[in-house]
């Protein structure tokens, strides 16, 4: 393993990785990591949240590894220090600098469109067919077909790049077409700059001149009421008006904590589901993707990647570029071998074929100290309700079956106490912390 003699091991590595990933993967999560110093093997970094500090050891820990010249195993020699706590201490915000970060919020309604994520490099498959056409069919006569679009999926399915494919066909057809492509959170920002600035009118103003908009990760709008309502009113301006609204979002309208009414306009025009691929499915994205980078892979190693990461195309992305990075460092070919060492981490193991119903069950039961018997069955204790709406919850996440056979599982309830229960434990989930580790401690038990 060559160990990396350079001054500055980031910079190797940031260079490096610029080619593997796309601009806003780039962007998002390894340019606002500022390097500190290189001393002693020891590499300290900036951080602006753990979050970006997950992102980097989860995607990159091998190459960092390569770099900085450990054995696999061991803890990587970085030293990680999180701006918020840093900031006055180490790096001091310059007037210029702030200046610089008033301007990005200005900016942030406007994310560009990422240039890799149109139609052409959209795999199709099962799971995204009839999301895919409905969005083509958008993207062709914006305002006339389905409207609003609303696409929901799990993490890393495709609802972003789907959301800018329909983004750049509808910008190289109609090119005076005023388009708008935000995420939830900077419609947010935005709309707390305006309201700081007393220019709300200003920007209902732009909101309401636009022709198509496309808003990603609607969830973020939940337990946000005041911006929920301007959101709200904005929607039904522009499909008063025939303007095309396209949604992403993790989950379907009526699983989100938001008002009927947002509910209910989300619901009026056509919703879709990005799934998770098939085996076929997802050894095309593989193939299509390293195409992309320059890596040149055999349809077996393809083959074996797709069979262990199965969940997520992002994470299957993430592998490839770790693979892409080790063999460009190592002058190596990608083979079977080869991606057993250096991906092992990332793979998964077929979960979901060893949960059953049964399993759930009883771990949820030991969690709440209830028997088995009483989560089926219908009494209304309050330790036992919630053990059964986390035990829905938890079935409604890891098994594959409908809701109709999970509602049988317990005792024949019905459709609509299963999505209420979903629906209360998500919302719990987001503001309780002990119901979150509770529920992590479940999960743990379950899978291992
Ligand atoms: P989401 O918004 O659902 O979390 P993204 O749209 O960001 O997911 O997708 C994550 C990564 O996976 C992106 O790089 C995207 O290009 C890729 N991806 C997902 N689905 C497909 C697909 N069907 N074909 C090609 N690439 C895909
Ligand atoms: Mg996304």
């Amino acid at each position: 393993m060559t160990t990396c003699t350079q001054e500055n091991p980031w910079e190797t590595f940031t260079s490096m990785v610029c080619k593997e990933i796309s601009k806003i993967e780039y962007t998002n999560w390894i340019k606002p990591i500022d390097f500190h110093s290189f001393d002693a093997g020891v590499l300290t970094l900036i951080v602006p949240n753990v979050f970006v500090q997950n992102y980097l050891l989860e995607n990159y820990f091998q190459t960092l590894s390569t770099l900085l010249g450990c054995s696999e195993k061991k803890e990587l020699p970085i030293h990680f220090m999180v701006q918020e706590t840093t900031r006055q201490k180490t790096k001091p915000l310059t007037p210029k600098k702030e200046n610089e970060k008033k301007k990005k919020t200005l900016l942030l309604h406007d994310v560009s469109l990422n240039d890799l994520y149109c139609f052409d490099t959209f795999i199709e498959g099962p799971s995204n067919q009839f999301i895919k056409s409905a969005a083509y069919g958008v993207a062709l006569k914006p305002g006339k077909t389905y409207n609003p679009l609303f696409i929901h999926g799990g993490v890393g399915l495709g609802k972003t790049h789907l959301l800018h494919s329909i983004g750049h066909l509808i910008h190289s057809k109609r090119k005076r077409t005023k388009l708008e492509c935000i995420t939830t959170e900077s419609f947010i920002n935005d709309l707390v700059y305006h309201l700081r600035n007393k220019s709300v009118d200003k920007m209902k103003r732009h909101y309401r001149s636009l022709d198509v908009l496309l808003v990603d990760d609607i969830q973020f709008l939940q337990n946000r009421l005041n911006f929920e309502e301007e959101f709200c009113n904005m929607f039904e301006t522009l499909i008063n008006e025939s303007k095309q609204i396209v949604i992403t979002s993790d989950k379907p309208p009526g699983e989100l904590n938001l008002s009927e009414r947002m509910i209910a306009r989300m619901e009026w025009g056509i919703v879709g589901h990005v799934g998770i691929p098939d085996l076929e499915t997802r050894v095309a994205i593989l193939q299509h993707k390293a195409e992309q980078k320059g890596l040149e892979i055999s349809a077996d190693t393809a083959f074996y990647i797709a069979e262990h990461i199965y969940k997520n195309v992002r994470q299957l992305e993430g592998a490839l570029n770790r693979l892409g990075a080790y063999c460009r460092l190592m002058d190596k070919k990608p083979t079977i071998d080869l991606v057993d060492d250096i991906l092992g981490d990332f793979f998964q193991s077929p979960i979901s074929s060893r949960i059953s119903v049964e399993r759930i069950l009883m771990s949820v039961a030991s969690m709440y100290q209830v028997r088995e018997s009483d989560i089926r069955g219908s009494s209304r204790q309050k330790e036992i309700t919630l053990a059964r709406q986390v035990a829905m919850y938890l079935c409604r996440d890891l098994l594959s079956d409908s809701l109709a056979k999970i509602a049988g599982y317990f005792g024949g309830k019905t459709h609509s106490t299963l999505l209420h229960a979903c629906k209360k434990i998500t919302i719990l989930h987001e503001k309780d912390e002990t119901l979150r580790r509770q529920i992590a401690l479940i999960r743990q038990n379950i899978e291992s």
